[in-house]
């Protein structure tokens, strides 16, 4: 299914169809950019089965991490979370910015995604190799990420090394050169990127022509890294001026995570990221004042060949801060018993009983700023016409719109959810994570403790409200990606 260079997306054929209601945005698969050090990105996540002891146990020990944890906010606005786990044998530090690829102006799509890119560049203390070479050697793993909403770096390290770390992560955030030999090296790195990462990768490819239909003249249309065109023509000024207006203390969440001494780490963040002022930041642009308007269809283009292809539609969805929210904890209920794995209606229906898709994925993040997506995306079996598949899938949607879900069922999905909460996150430990995306995105860890039981509230009406909502009173955009049998 993957695609190796530019020379073969010729044999792709797109199609996309605007299919009725109204219209949202989000932003699902929004890390799509990365840190370009890939040398030194983390391991895959460990798949548990959500059934198991050991799922619970993980969902268990992650909600008492969150309640033994510490927040306090240093005097330059710098918010800093604590979290000691004892029985873990190192720390991770991370520093979370409030700016993404959706504070990218208008035109220049992947400023933010390339500034991030250039702050591994070298500090004034620590010129390029010095600084990114003392990064590498303190830490274990490493990685950075931008995405709509916001851009992390972090660490894995020794409980020795959190100063060095901290020392470094505080340079970057106030000293950081920018000269145009480096800019250009990234500029390529980006276009690199973009080449392995999206233009190699059907699903990202189509994923980049639906997002401009679900979000238009909204930056959760463009992609994170950027459009080509635009990317390429930031200069090393705008990159400066970018990092100057939003890499501030008061625009940051500090989260550390593992073996480590609170009084310790406190005076550390102290010592380091303390010294630096708060500043004035700009207005962000999200969440935008856009409101859901009605929709007709519209076919945009069509595979006339069935080949190995992509299915794929996206919904406008609320977030738990954007549009009707109240739907939010409902909505992942729904994305559950839709594609919680092979127990999943879609994945019953669609993989098992009619054989017309190999695998199948649901999606949906409620903690965008702005407004999110719910996401469905099947990878159909050779020969299968994509409709067959997109009515197969209409079919289950309508039956959650007329009929309850049972008891049972929800019982099923709502401790399913709640075990795999500790087995989402692909890189960094899940607490560390999920504190990290809910505060730099205006959640506050009271939401995050109470989120099981807001869970465990949601009713069989409620699901059914919400999917008559979300599946047929919003905006949705069917997409099908295909490679030509002709090829
Ligand atoms: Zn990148």
């Amino acid at each position: 299914m993957l695609i190796k260079n530019w020379r073969m997306v010729s044999f792709i054929l797109l199609a996309l169809a605007i299919v009725g209601g109204a219209w949202f945005f989000d932003v699902l698969d929004e890390e799509v950019a990365r840190s370009h050090d890939t040398a030194s990105r983390f391991p895959a996540a460990i798949e548990l089965d959500p059934h198991s002891d050991k799922a619970r146990a993980a969902a268990v020990a992650l909600f008492a991490a969150l309640d033994a944890s510490e927040s306090f906010t240093l005097s330059n606005g710098l918010q800093v979370i604590v979290i000691p786990v004892a029985s873990s044998t190192e720390i991770t530090h991370s520093i979370w910015y409030r700016v993404g690829a959706a504070d990218d102006p208008p035109g220049w799509s992947g400023l933010a995604h390339l500034t991030e890119h250039a702050t591994f560049g070298g500090t004034t203390m620590l010129p390029e190799p010095k600084f990114s070479q003392t990064l590498r050697r303190a830490g274990n793993k490493q990685d950075a990420i931008t995405t709509y909403d916001y851009t992390v770096y972090y660490q894995l390290v020794r409980p020795g090394k959190l100063e060095t770390v901290m020392g470094l992560e505080a340079d970057r955030m106030n000293n950081v050169v920018f000269n145009e030999r480096l800019m250009e090296i990234e500029r390529k790195a980006v276009l690199e990127e973009r080449r392995n990462e999206v233009e190699a990768n059907l699903e990202a490819l189509l994923e980049q022509q639906v997002r401009p239909i679900l979000f238009p003249k909204h930056p959760y249309g463009n992609p994170v890294v950027g459009w080509p065109m635009e990317f390429e023509g930031i200069s090393t000024k705008q990159v400066h001026d970018f990092y100057r207006q939003w890499y501030s203390p008061n625009n940051a969440v500090l989260v550390l995570h593992g073996k480590m001494d609170t009084v310790l780490a406190n005076s550390l963040a102290q010592k380091y990221y303390g010294r630096t002022p708060s500043q004035p930041l700009p207005v962000r642009r999200i969440p935008s004042q856009l409101t859901p308007s009605a929709g007709g269809a519209a076919v945009v283009g069509r595979d006339k060949t069935p080949g190995s292809a992509v299915w794929r539609r996206d919904y406008l969805a609320p977030s738990y801060q954007a549009g009707v929210t109240q739907h939010a904890h409902a909505l992942q209920l729904l994305a559950e018993i839709l594609g919680g794995g092979t127990e999943g209606r879609l994945y019953q229906v669609v993989v098992i009983r009619e054989q017309l898709a190999s695998a199948i994925t649901v999606h949906y993040d409620p903690d965008n700023i702005d407004y999110s997506t719910l996401s469905i995306s099947a990878t159909l079996k050779p020969g299968i016409h994509p409709d067959r598949v997109g009515e197969a899938i209409d079919l289950e949607l309508r039956r959650l719109a007329d009929t309850l879900v049972p008891g049972s069922s929800i019982t099923h999905a709502k401790q399913d959810l709640k075990a795999k909460v500790a087995l989402q996150v692909e890189s960094m430990p899940a607490v560390a994570r999920l504190v990290g995306e809910a505060l730099v995105r205006g959640r506050t860890l009271g939401d995050l403790v109470s989120w099981p039981s807001r869970i465990d509230a949601v009713t069989d009406t409620e699901l059914q409200v919400a999917a008559r909502a979300v599946f047929f009173a919003s905006r949705s955009v069917t997409g099908i990606a295909s490679i030509s049998t002709a090829r």
